[in-house]
C-alpha cells in the first residue's frame, strides 16, 4: 500500500474557478469560432490567456494550492468522456477533427443531433450526458489535464489537477440507445480506473504533488453497491504505483455514507462541502480513519455571493482540527457558479457591496482564513469588519416590517381556493371556451425589433413613451395573429421580458440585479441571476399595464403571465440569513397582489409558471418532503387569492415529473401544461394514476426542435391523449413557450395545431 505518510502538505485552496472570462472572452471566442469568424488557433490562443490568466490570480492572492484543469471549452464532463475515448462514434467519423467532433457532441453538426444536455446537480449549470455502449472501451486517449499542468509549469505555477472522479462519471452517464439490456455503467469501473491510473503517472512524472478527483455524485442517496465502487475506485487509486497525492472532493452536499467509505480509502486528503453539507459535521468525530488525513474544510460556500461569517467559519475549521492532524481551507464547491468579481459592479450600494463576495473575493476569504487558522495576527481586523457586515446585515436594512406582518397574519384559508367543481363551474360560465381549448404558454418570438427596443432603452437611446409604444405595437400585431390563427386563449407574447426572472427581479423590492454577473449555464450560454438581498415586496403592478392592453384588444381571454415563486427563487442568488421557505412566501405574497391587479383590470385567467419546481428537489429523499412543502405553499399562497371564476394555470417545462407529481396535484392549478411532445403523450398515465383530475394540457409539439409539425401528426398526438383525458378538460398547446423560434415556424405550427383541434373538437 503506497499511502503517503509524507504527503506534501496541501495548501488552502478553492475547488474550482469560473472559466467564460471576466468579460465572457470565452463566449465570444467560443462563438466566432463557431460562426467561422476566427480559426482554431485563435480560439486556443484566448483559451489559454484566460487558463493564464486564471492561474496568476490564484496564485498571487496568496492560494497554498492552485488548481487546473478547471478550463473547459464547453464542459467538464464532456472533457472527460474525450478523455477516455467515450464519445460515440458517431460524432468523430468522417474524419472530423478533434476539436469539430467535440463541438458535435456539444451542439449537434449537420443532421447529428448533440449529446443528451441536463443539470448538474441542483446548480443551473447543465453538462452532457455521456452515452456509453456495447463499443464503449475506456482508454486514456487524450492528454488535457497533463497538457494544462505543464502550461502551468511554464509560468511557475504548480497547479493541482482537477479531475470528474471515475465513479461520478459513471453514474452522470447513460446506457447508449444500443448497449444491450441489463447493461450497467459500473461495469466499465475497472476500465475507467485503468485510465485514470496511467493519467495518474504521467502527472506525477510532469511534477504534480497533488490531483483533486471530485465526487459530486455522493451528495446524493447511493446504493451500497455504488458506494462500493466508491470504495473500489479510491482503492486502486490511492494503490497506484506512480501518482501525486490524492484529494477526493465531495460537494453540493453531505456525503454521508461516502465519508467513511473515503476515510477507511488510501487517499490523502478529502474535501467536505461545510454549507450546503453541514451536516457531515453531525458523526464525523465517529468515522474511522480520519485523523491521518487532511481535511478541507469548505466552509467558503462556492455556491452563493455572501461574504462569509469568518468567526463560524474558523469555529468549523477548529472542530475539524480536533478530529484530524491537517486541517486545510477551502470552498464548499467550485467556483463555477459564482460571477468573476465584485469590483466589476459599479453602480453597488456600499453596505450591499460590503455583503457580497464574487470568486475572486472568496479567493480572499480563503487565503485568510487560511491565515487566521495558523494564528496570525494579521487576519484580526478582517474578522473584526466580518462581524460588522454581519451585525449590520441583521439590522433593518434587510427587513420590511409590512411585509413580515402581513405574512404573521396569514391562515390556513389563504392558501386554500374552493372546491374545484365549484370553480369549474364558475369558470366554464364565465369564459365559454369549447372542448379541446388551445392556446400557447406565453412568449412569442422576441423578434430584433423587441430586442432593439428593450436595448435601445438600456442605452437610453430611446426615451419610456417610446419603448412603450414599439411594445403596445408589438402585442398588437401578436394578439392580431393570434386572432387570426383561431386560438382560443392568447398571451400577449412577452417582449417586454428579457428573461422570465430577471424581469420580475427589476420589479420587485429585495432585488438586486448585476451589470456583469455572468454565470455559465452551458457551452456559451450565460445567465445573470438576480440577487435577493432582502424582504420581497411589490412597490406596484409589474404587467398590468401589458397583460390588460392585450386584453383590451379582444374579445377573447388572455391569459396573464407570471413566474412563480420557486422558479424565481431557483434562478437567482438567494439569502442565507433565512429558510428559502420564507423567501418564497414573500415573493408569493407579491404575486398574489399582482393576480389581483390582473384581475381587476378584466383579465379572466392568470398562469403561474414553475418551469424549475423539479430543478430545487434536494438531491436527498430525507430532505424531500420539507422541500415540497414549501414549494406548494408558496404556490398556492401566491394563486388562492384568486376568484373561485379567474382560471389558474400552470406551465412545467419537462415530462419526467416521478418525484414532484403529487406536488404537481396538489399546486391545485385549474390547468397544468406540461412538456409532452417528446414523450408521446405518456405523461397523462402518470397523472391518471395519481387521480389528477383538472385541466391539462400535454404539448403538442415540440418547440425546441425548429421542425414544423403537420396536421396529422397532432391530430395523432390530441388523439393519444384523449385516451386518457376527457376533451372538456384537455388543452392543446404546444410544449413550452415560442421565444427562441422564428415566425416561420411559429406561424404554420400554431395553424396546423388550432386546425387539428378544431377537426377533433367536433368530434368530442
Ligand atoms: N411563459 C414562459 C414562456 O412562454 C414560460 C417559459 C418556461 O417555461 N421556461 O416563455
Ligand atoms: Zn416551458
Amino acid at each position: 500500500m503506497t499511502h503517503r505518510t509524507h504527503a506534501p502538505a496541501l495548501g488552502a485552496t478553492v475547488l474550482g474557478y469560473p472559466r467564460i472570462g471576466p468579460d465572457r472572452e470565452l463566449k465570444r471566442a467560443l462563438e466566432a469560432y463557431w460562426a467561422g469568424r476566427i480559426d482554431a488557433a485563435a480560439l486556443h490562443e484566448v483559451a489559454a490567456t484566460l487558463r493564464a490568466a486564471t492561474w496568476t490570480a490564484l496564485r498571487d492572492a496568496g492560494l497554498g494550492s492552485v488548481p487546473s484543469n478547471t478550463f473547459s471549452y464547453y464542459d467538464q464532463v464532456l472533457d472527460t468522456a474525450v478523455l477516455v475515448d467515450a464519445l460515440p462514434a458517431r460524432y468523430t467519423e468522417g474524419g472530423r477533427p478533434s476539436l469539430d467532433a467535440y463541438f458535435a457532441a456539444a451542439r449537434g453538426a449537420d443532421s447529428l443531433a448533440p449529446l443528451e444536455l441536463t443539470k448538474w446537480f441542483d446548480t443551473n449549470y447543465h453538462y452532457l450526458v455521456p452515452e456509453l455502449g456495447p463499443d464503449t472501451v475506456p482508454r486514456l486517449a487524450g492528454r488535457k489535464p497533463v497538457e494544462e499542468f505543464r502550461e502551468a509549469a511554464a509560468l511557475g505555477i504548480t497547479t493541482r489537477p482537477v479531475l470528474l472522479g471515475p465513479v461520478t462519471f459513471l453514474l452522470l452517464s447513460k446506457a447508449a440507445p444500443d448497449a444491450p439490456a441489463g447493461f450497467d455503467r459500473l461495469d466499465l469501473l475497472d476500465a475507467m480506473i485503468d485510465t485514470q491510473v496511467e493519467l495518474l503517472a504521467e502527472l506525477a512524472a510532469a511534477g504534480a504533488e497533488w490531483v483533486q478527483f471530485d465526487e459530486p455524485a455522493f451528495a446524493a442517496d447511493r446504493t451500497p453497491a455504488e458506494l462500493d465502487a466508491l470504495a473500489h475506485a479510491y482503492r486502486r487509486l490511492g494503490e497506484a504505483e506512480r501518482r501525486p497525492s490524492i484529494l477526493v472532493a465531495g460537494y453540493h452536499g453531505a456525503l454521508g455514507d461516502a465519508l467513511g467509505v473515503l476515510a477507511a480509502a488510501p487517499i490523502e486528503a478529502v474535501g467536505l462541502d461545510l454549507v450546503a453539507g453541514r451536516a457531515d459535521l453531525t458523526g464525523i468525530a465517529s468515522v474511522a480513519g480520519l485523523r491521518q488525513k487532511t481535511l478541507l474544510a469548505g466552509v467558503v460556500d462556492g455556491r452563493n455571493v455572501w461574504r462569509t461569517d469568518l468567526d463560524e467559519a474558523l469555529a468549523y475549521c477548529a472542530m475539524l482540527l480536533g478530529i484530524a492532524d491537517h486541517v486545510t481551507v477551502g470552498t464548499s464547491a467550485p467556483l463555477l457558479h459564482v460571477p468573476y468579481d465584485l469590483d466589476a459592479e459599479t453602480g453597488l450600494d456600499p453596505a450591499l457591496r460590503s455583503r457580497l463576495a464574487f470568486a475572486r473575493q472568496k479567493v480572499d476569504e480563503v487565503v485568510l482564513l487560511a491565515k487566521a487558522l495558523g494564528g496570525a495576527d494579521e487576519a484580526a481586523p478582517a474578522l473584526e469588519d466580518s462581524r460588522r457586515v454581519l451585525r449590520a446585515r441583521d439590522g433593518a436594512a434587510t427587513r420590511d416590517q409590512r411585509v413580515r406582518a402581513r405574512l404573521e397574519s396569514l391562515r390556513p384559508e389563504h392558501g386554500r381556493r374552493a372546491d374545484y367543481d365549484v370553480r369549474a363551474r364558475g369558470q366554464a360560465e364565465r369564459l365559454g371556451l369549447p372542448p379541446l381549448a388551445t392556446t400557447t404558454i406565453g412568449s412569442f418570438p422576441q423578434t430584433g425589433g423587441v430586442r432593439r427596443a428593450r436595448a435601445d432603452r438600456r442605452a437610453g437611446r430611446i426615451d419610456e413613451a417610446e419603448y412603450r409604444r414599439r411594445m403596445r405595437a408589438e402585442i398588437a400585431d401578436v394578439i392580431a395573429l393570434q386572432e387570426d390563427i383561431g386560438l382560443d386563449v392568447l398571451v400577449h407574447g412577452e417582449p417586454e421580458r428579457n428573461d422570465m426572472v430577471q424581469y420580475f427581479a427589476e420589479n420587485l423590492e429585495g432585488f438586486l440585479s448585476t451589470e456583469h454577473g455572468w454565470v455559465q449555464s452551458y457551452g456559451s450560454r450565460c445567465v445573470r441571476p438576480p440577487i435577493i438581498h432582502g424582504d420581497v415586496s411589490r412597490p406596484a403592478p409589474m404587467t398590468v399595464e401589458w397583460s390588460s392592453y392585450a386584453q383590451s384588444l379582444t374579445e377573447r381571454p388572455v391569459k396573464g403571465m407570471l413566474t412563480g415563486p420557486v422558479t424565481i427563487l431557483a434562478w437567482s442568488f438567494v439569502r442565507d440569513d433565512q429558510p428559502l421557505g420564507d423567501t418564497a412566501r414573500q415573493v408569493a405574497l407579491a404575486l398574489r397582489d399582482e393576480i389581483h391587479d390582473l384581475e381587476r383590470a378584466g383579465l379572466r385567467i392568470v398562469q403561474v409558471d414553475e418551469p424549475a419546481l423539479r430543478e430545487l428537489l434536494p438531491l436527498r429523499e430525507a430532505d424531500r418532503a420539507d422541500y415540497l412543502a414549501w414549494a406548494v405553499d408558496s404556490f398556492r399562497l401566491a394563486t388562492s387569492g384568486a376568484a373561485d371564476s379567474t382560471q389558474i394555470h400552470t406551465h412545467l417545462c419537462y415530462s419526467e415529473f416521478g418525484d414532484v407529481i403529487d406536488a404537481i396535484d396538489a399546486l391545485d392549478a385549474d390547468v397544468t401544461t406540461i412538456e409532452a411532445a417528446r414523450s408521446r403523450m405518456e405523461v397523462l398515465d402518470d397523472l391518471h394514476k395519481i387521480g389528477y383530475r383538472r385541466g391539462v394540457g400535454p404539448g403538442v409539439y415540440d418547440i425546441h426542435s425548429p421542425r414544423v409539425p403537420d396536421e396529422a401528426e397532432v391530430t395523432r398526438l390530441i388523439g393519444a391523449a384523449l385516451a386518457a383525458v376527457p376533451g372538456d378538460r384537455l388543452w392543446v398547446n404546444p410544449d413550452c413557450g415560442l421565444k427562441t423560434r422564428g415566425y416561420a415556424e411559429v406561424e404554420p405550427a400554431l395553424r396546423a395545431m388550432v386546425s387539428a383541434a378544431r377537426a377533433r373538437r367536433a368530434q368530442v
